[in-house]
């Protein structure tokens, strides 16, 4: 398609993908699918996207093309709504000495702030070529700068929802003021930890008198609660106290993932990329903190369990189970690995996880009526992977269009 389409198109097709101006957002595009997963369980065949100013505004049989509108060929590939991976630290790097470096708390590490931020940035612009439109972070003092650069500067990145930094300990009452705190800052979450690390055995590290002044407080400034918890009693403790979302969860039993179910809580487990992500990269983090080979040992053994906790998690009545990575140095752009995980070695179905992905991490996020499904309304995070994702979960690895907020930021066809 090279024919001559009007001023924005045109623009569109002469500008380097990185700096797609706004103007690509003026003009209609119409996007032509075969296959088409709606990021709610419904698959559509042969269907056609229209998208206006951003938005979706037409979703549907193929129809006429407006005059002067983009086309986009999609055929031949699974079109699905932009990912959402609501665990990701995107400040997390490695150094150019091929050591780990995490934002700000690595005393070791000399690396100047702008080093830092770009390799925060370069993280960013990975896991959006790898289909991922939206991330939480949970989260560090960067991130706010980070997640205006991309919603307002022209920074290629996912869209950003980040905690700041996290809460770990205080009395109630400087807790309720951390919170009021992160909420001026500008946070759009509050995240906690509830229990040690999994390299320090998970236990329960903050009373249910402070989980209930965290959360407490939280839902009485309107921000949403994720908390760190690996242990069964941290959990409970965490559910109990009227928090929104457990991450990790490692040594939840039935009864936890009951009481989730119940209480309406989110679980956001992990399937192993954060696990293998470590060990394959040993040498970078050894030494650092808690990186020591008990720790390494404990990651080790983690793996089998989280197969095992997803696969229970999954036969849950009711559960509501969100798409998290954890993804930390040395993860991103590979977000899409637990959907391989969850499919292969927990047995989910590729459908069930992929509306994991899109539709109910959306509405985790409170989100769910603007991203995560591919609906009239919806803003246009659409990407699409070469091959039949429902058939073969690894074409998530192939992801080779990327669209957010109508803009297109990959496409590796030939349009
Ligand atoms: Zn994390």
């Amino acid at each position: 398609m090279r024919r001559i389409l009007g001023f924005a198109a045109f623009i569109a097709i002469a500008s380097p993908a990185l700096l797609a101006p706004l103007a690509a957002q003026d003009a209609t595009t119409v996007i032509h699918t075969s296959k088409l997963l709606d990021g709610k369980g419904a698959t559509m065949t042969n269907a056609d996207i229209v998208v206006v100013n951003g938005k979706i505004t037409r979703v549907g049989p193929a129809a006429a093309v407006p005059k002067g509108a983009r086309e986009i060929d999609l055929r031949g590939k699974t079109v699905l709504p932009g990912l959402i991976d609501v665990h990701s630290h995107l400040t997390w790097y490695f150094n150019r000495q091929g050591r780990y470096h995490q934002g700000g708390r690595n005393p070791n590490d000399s690396d100047t702030p702008i080093e830092s931020i770009l390799a925060a940035a370069a993280n960013a612009y990975a896991t959006l070529m790898a289909g991922f439109t939206t991330i939480q972070s949970p989260g560090s003092s960067e991130d706010a700068d980070l997640r205006d650069w991309i919603a307002t500067q022209g920074l290629p990145g996912p869209r950003i929802l980040t905690s700041l930094v996290a809460l770990q300990g205080g009395s109630p009452d400087t807790l309720r003021a951390l919170v009021q705190r992160r909420k001026a800052a500008g946070a759009d979450l509050i995240k906690v930890f509830a229990s040690a690390s999994i390299r320090d055995g998970g236990k329960q590290s903050m009373t249910d008198e402070q989980l209930l002044a965290v959360c407490g407080e939280a839902k009485a400034q309107g921000l949403r609660t994720i908390v760190h918890a690996h242990s069964a009693e941290s959990v409970r403790a965490t559910v109990n106290a009227g928090c929104g979302q457990i991450e990790h969860g490692i040594f939840v039993t039935q009864s936890e993932l009951d009481l989730m179910a119940q209480k309406n809580v989110y679980f956001d487990p992990q399937c192993s990329l954060v696990f293998h992500n470590y060990l394959d990269n040993r040498a970078k983090y050894e030494g650092i903190g808690n990186y020591n080979a008990e720790g390494f040992a404990a990651m080790e053994r983690a793996i089998p369990l989280a197969a095992d906790d997803i696969r229970k998690a999954i036969a849950t009545k009711g559960l509501k189970i969100t798409y998290g990575t954890d993804a930390v140095a040395g993860a991103h752009g590979r977000n899409g690995e637990d959907l391989i995980c969850r499919v292969k070695d927990a047995g989910e179905s590729p459908m069930h996880a992929i509306v994991s992905a899109t539709s109910v991490s959306a509405e985790s996020l409170r989100l769910g009526d603007k991203i995560g499904t591919i609906a009239v309304g919806m803003e246009a995070d659409i990407i699409a992977t070469d091959g039949d994702l429902m058939a073969d979960i690894t074409a998530v690895r192939r992801v080779s269009f990327v669209m957010k907020g109508g803009k297109v930021f990959r496409n590796d066809g030939k349009n």
